[in-house]
């Protein structure tokens, strides 16, 4: 019934998680209406540079510019390089990075554990984390994992893997409301349990 180009910009908003075929059409014409602002070039060159501008950083597997060695955050010589804070996704670190207080290292492991979902710990930048720490200039591991079930078990395997490495681990303090997402979170209440980190035992 549709013209063809409606169509498949209907199917392929369609397959982004939580939007349903109604909303893809609102989005469609939306799009279609809103021609004269030059909303849809500017969303498909955005689309167009989203994959082949960005890369992962080899150091701390944040997201940096193609053009880039490596991330903004590993590339600043001011950077403490013996903290590093182990995050779930790059959101998590730009959540961080806006308490303005944290002046060490990241390294996001792209996920969490879960069985449920059969996320093992090869499925995470885990061996790549302990291969940074294993040159010996890190002395705080910070495990800032989301407050959930997946979050918590895998800051506990992190710290089993930790065990024989001469360094500090801490956990971010609670106050993180329990289930919720790191970027989420309000700065103050991240900046609370970012001071407020204590040692896992
Ligand atoms: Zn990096």
């Amino acid at each position: 019934m549709l013209p063809e180009p409606i169509q498949q910009c209907i199917d392929a908003f369609a397959k982004l998680p939580g939007i349903g075929p109604k909303t893809a059409a609102r989005l469609t014409f939306f799009l279609l209406r809103s021609q004269e602002n030059d909303l849809s070039n500017k969303l498909a060159e955005a689309l167009l540079n989203l994959i082949t501008g960005t890369g992962t950083c080899p150091d701390c597997f944040n997201m940096m510019s193609s053009d880039q060695e490596r991330c903004v955050i590993c590339a600043n010589p001011t950077r403490d390089q013996h903290i590093i804070c182990v995050v779930e996704e790059p959101l998590d670190v730009a959540a961080l990075e806006k308490t303005s207080v944290y002046m060490g290292l990241y390294h996001v492991l792209h996920g969490a554990l879960s069985p449920v979902e059969g996320i093992t710990p090869d499925d995470l930048r885990i061996k790549e984390l302990l291969e940074r720490i294993k040159k010996g200039e890190v002395t705080e591991v910070i495990i800032a994992t989301n407050p959930s079930m997946e979050g918590d078990a895998t800051g506990m395997y992190l710290q089993q893997q930790l065990r024989g490495f001469d360094l500090k681990v801490t956990r971010l303090a609670r106050g993180l409301p329990m289930g919720g997402d790191l970027e989420y979170a309000d700065q103050n209440t991240l900046l609370r349990a970012l001071m407020g980190r204590q040692e896992m035992d």
